[in-house]
């Protein structure tokens, strides 16, 4: 799939009008995304880049897929997230809810990409396990 800046403006449109979730383009971030989906005003930050729209709307999509997951009633609370994000050693509880966020996310926000007919090809799979296996090192490394 070409992927270009259309795909992800439109992404960007139904994550704003669709689902309310806002989102702050930074330009001096790169590759660095994170969402506010506890807070009543669900809020995406992302670091945006040129010329790479098929991991931008991969990221945009999972950050989405995070604000989804706590509608959802699924995800894990504000606090074990925290945790993780400070580095805290995770329980082994904790680990596997933290896995199975991620994963949720990524699922939920294919899932929009699809729905919407913005295909989910090849590169955003490969895109999406190099994640998944960056998220598993850091969990890894903080049960031990
Ligand atoms: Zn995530």
């Amino acid at each position: 799939m070409k992927y270009s800046k259309r795909h992800y403006e439109k992404l960007l449109s139904i994550t704003k009008n669709v689902y309310g979730v806002k989102v702050k383009e930074r330009k001096d971030l790169w590759l660095i995304s994170s969402s506010n989906c506890w807070a009543g005003n669900q809020s995406i930050e992302l670091g945006i880049y040129a010329e790479c729209w098929y991991e931008l709307i991969a990221v945009l999509a999972h950050e989405l897929g995070h604000c989804l997951s706590v509608r959802s009633g699924k995800a894990i609370s504000m606090a074990t997230y925290m945790i993780y994000i400070h580095e805290v050693p995770l329980s082994k509880r904790e680990a596997k809810l933290i896995l199975e966020e991620e994963r949720r996310a990524w699922r939920l926000g294919f899932k929009v990409l699809r729905d919407n007919d913005i295909e989910v090809d090849g590169r955003m799979l490969k895109f999406r396990n190099a994640r998944m296996r960056g998220h598993a090192k850091t969990v890894k490394r903080l049960s031990a």
